[in-house]
């Protein structure tokens, strides 16, 4: 068979095609790849392919008709036996399509197309859907790292200031970009030494910080919400609390004055901060020890400004 594309390139192609996939969701997913290997490799690997498709494609197009359309065409007659197989018909032999002449079996010609390129134009969709998933959901959250050094060390500079206000004394607040510390995995926004000096924050929070306090991007109200939320937290750890219940409490209420200092307005910080006091008896069903106690309302014992009637 001389047609451009034959069946065993095409199986090579595909199967090259898919592993340029698996590299490429790999290398989004596996921190060593991401830092051993720059991000256009896979890109460019995956690119090649599609080229390599497309080519082969115009190729068959100027090639001669025997490769398209519903078998058989006259090279396949030629090919296989002459003109008892013009009617012949496709039955299925251990998993394989086989022509047969129309005296030996009566059943109708299948409408489908052949398997192999059925699942050629299936592959093609999937390939979008994965480059579209890493344009537009894992591109995004690489923001921290699309930061340059400067940008990243100014953002530590500012959320190291404004914690230590909160702790009441100097404190280094760093984004930990590596992930080694802090990961999605521990379901931990930040961590912090109780009444030390250094807390971590995960990449994701201090970009959406950075994105307010740097460019003035108030982003979308939950995840600007619980960025707060999250920086002063970690602040009142550093500050000597440790109860998880309590640190909840103080740090929605430094909140709204933290988001004032950050760029929002007192009435948009304010009601990011009652937003995460509402949903912390939903987030604390999880995890108990983060429910913020009953004397956390306006005036109880937890209400660190009891003359307003604010609260948080
Ligand atoms: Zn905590």
């Amino acid at each position: 068979m001389l047609t451009p594309m034959s069946g065993s390139h095409l199986l090579t192609a595909r199967r090259l095609r898919l592993a340029a996939v698996a590299l490429l969701l790999a290398w989004f997913f596996v921190g060593e790849l991401r830092r051993a290997v720059p991000i256009w490799i896979p890109f460019l690997v995956l690119a090649a392919l599609e080229l390599n498709f497309l080519v082969a494609g115009l190729r068959e197009r100027g090639a001669p008709r025997r490769a398209r359309g519903r078998p058989p065409q006259a090279g396949d007659i030629e090919d296989f036996g002459g003109e008892e197989w013009l009617e012949p018909v496709l039955v299925e032999v251990a998993g394989h399509d086989v022509w047969v002449p129309a005296e030996v079996e009566e059943r109708p010609p299948r409408e489908e197309e052949p398997p192999p390129r059925r699942f050629a134009r299936y592959e093609g969709v999937a390939v979008l859907a994965v480059l579209a998933v890493v344009l537009f959901v894992l591109l995004p959250d690489r923001g921290w790292r699309g930061l340059d050094e400067a940008a990243q060390a100014r953002t530590e500079a500012l959320l190291s200031a404004e914690a230590g206000r909160i702790a009441g004394h100097a404190v280094s607040v760093r984004c930990d970009a590596e992930g080694e510390a802090v990961g999605v995995v521990q379901h931990a926004d930040g961590i912090a030494e109780v009444g030390g000096t250094n807390a971590l924050l995960t990449p994701a929070i201090c970009f959406r910080l950075h994105r307010l306090a740097i460019d003035g991007d108030e982003g979308s109200f939950a995840q600007t919400a619980r960025a707060i939320a999250v920086l002063a937290h970690e602040a009142w750890h550093l500050r000597g609390e440790r109860d998880e219940g309590v640190v909840n409490c103080y740090a929605f209420q430094s909140g709204v004055e933290l988001g004032q200092r950050l760029g929002l307005s007192e009435g948009t910080a304010a009601r990011m901060m009652r937003q995460q006091l509402a949903e912390n008896a939903t987030f604390a069903r999880q995890a108990p020890e983060y429910l913020v106690p009953a004397e956390c309302r306006n005036g109880g014992r937890l209400d660190l400004n009891p003359s307003s009637e604010r609260f948080p």
